[in-house]
């Protein structure tokens, strides 16, 4: 590799992940934590380890000065940046870049393009990507978006730009609710995204959500790793994802793997990403709903049934490497599902639980992607899901 040392910026259970295949590449290993990680898994895990700041996000793992500056610290030549945190966001992107360090991952402006859900359903658009009938609201007045809403028919969806997580987005029955609606994703998207702009989507009713795991080479070259199945959800939120896609029609899968390959060569992108679809129950088409630049949490199961480490996939690029594979070489085999672990109060309306792991076992045979052991302390600064379980069988 033409890196030796690399930085994880994250924590959890992807960090431990990441920890693991670059140790097994010969890698060493930077972590970085805050306060409220100061013991935890990925840092025992890691060769060396910083401090960045005080546990909440925005002092610690969202600080991207005190990231580079840990690189510097710890003689880092290679950043991974996970999921979630600072993985797409184009800023850190050229942060590292102007600090002379690798990003493992795509180009600023590929993650820019596609962190704009309007930007990236003009690029699908105009690459022949069918997108989820919609109107990009920036720019109109009441009675334009009124009467878009009107013509896509009710119930429709309004979607933050910048949204994830089901954040910022608000579903409208009734022409009466869209001007209350508009206000309030508006609010909600600008407080969680420092960017109000919204558009419309016609809602999909009890949609199948099918992704496709694309490889980029940078140069306008892409591979696949066939398709996962997120349909079940809660509150707009995967929780068990599995590949490949119970009942298919093998029509449709073509046509993923077409727009997704499509859109991926047309960004010239480069890394691991992930092309999102929506399919209606009785529909034979899909609609391409977003792109992610940067590693799923639901990447084991296409690991499982493809076969192949996708951070070494994606560590090989970072160092200039060419793919390892063809097409014609990956053959999907068998069937995985993968459920997330969320410490969680279910007498209380699942709300996220904090407090200590007493214990942890995983089932023989599966493979469990965790960040805590006995003894880990959950606290409340982070994200409640704590590990990952994975089956796969023929
Ligand atoms: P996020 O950035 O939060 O992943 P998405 O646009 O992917 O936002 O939407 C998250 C989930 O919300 C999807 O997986 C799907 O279940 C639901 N959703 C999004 N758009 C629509 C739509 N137009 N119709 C029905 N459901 C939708």
């Amino acid at each position: 590799m033409s890196f030796d040392t690399i930085l994880i910026a994250n924590r959890g259970e992807i960090a431990c992940r990441i920890i693991t295949t670059c140790r097994r590449l010969g890698l060493k290993t930077l972590a970085v934590f805050s306060d409220a990680d100061a013991g935890a898994l990925h840092v025992r895990m890691a060769d060396n380890a910083i401090r960045l700041g005080p546990a909440p996000a925005k002092q610690s793992y969202l600080n991207i000065p005190a990231v580079i500056a840990a690189a510097r610290e710890g003689g880092a030549d290679a950043v991974h940046p996970g999921y979630g945190f600072l993985s797409e966001n184009p800023a850190f992107v050229q942060a590292c870049e102007a600090a002379g360090l690798i990003f493992a991952g795509p180009s600023a402006q590929a993650v820019a393009a596609m962190g704009s859900k309007v930007e990236a359903r003009r690029i699908a658009r105009a690459a022949g990507v069918p997108v989820v009938p919609g109107f990009d609201a920036a720019g109109a007045d009441a009675a334009a978006i009124a009467a878009a809403a009107e013509q896509l028919g009710f119930p429709v969806l309004v979607k933050a730009s910048a949204g994830g997580g089901g954040r910022g987005m608000r579903r409208v029955d009734r022409a009466d609710d869209l001007a209350s609606a508009l206000t309030s994703a508006r609010a909600e998207a600008g407080t969680a995204f420092g960017d109000a702009t919204v558009f419309l989507e016609k809602l999909i009713d009890n949609p199948r959500h099918i992704e496709v795991q694309v490889f980029g080479d940078g140069q306008g070259g892409a591979l696949h790793f066939h398709e996962r199945d997120c349909s079940v959800q809660r509150n707009h939120q995967k929780i068990i994802e599995e590949a490949p896609a119970p009942n298919l029609p093998d029509a449709i899968r073509t046509q993923l793997f077409d727009h997704a390959l499509t859109l991926t060569r047309t960004i010239r992108y480069a890394g691991a990403g992930t092309v999102e679809f929506i399919l209606g129950r009785e529909s034979d088409v899909p609609f391409f709903l977003e792109m992610n630049t940067r590693l799923q949490v639901e990447h084991p199961v296409t690991e499982a049934i493809c076969g192949v480490d996708l951070v070494e996939w994606q560590l090989r690029q970072a160092a200039g490497l060419p793919l390892p594979l063809t097409q014609g070489q990956i053959m999907p085999r068998g069937h995985a599902i993968e459920v997330r672990l969320n410490a969680e109060r279910p007498d209380q309306g699942f709300i996220p639980a904090t407090g200590q792991v007493i214990d942890l076992v995983a089932p023989r045979g599966l493979r469990l992607d965790t960040g805590v052991a006995p003894g880990s302390e959950i606290s409340v600064h982070y994200d409640s899901m704590i590990a990952k379980l994975i089956a796969h069988g023929p």
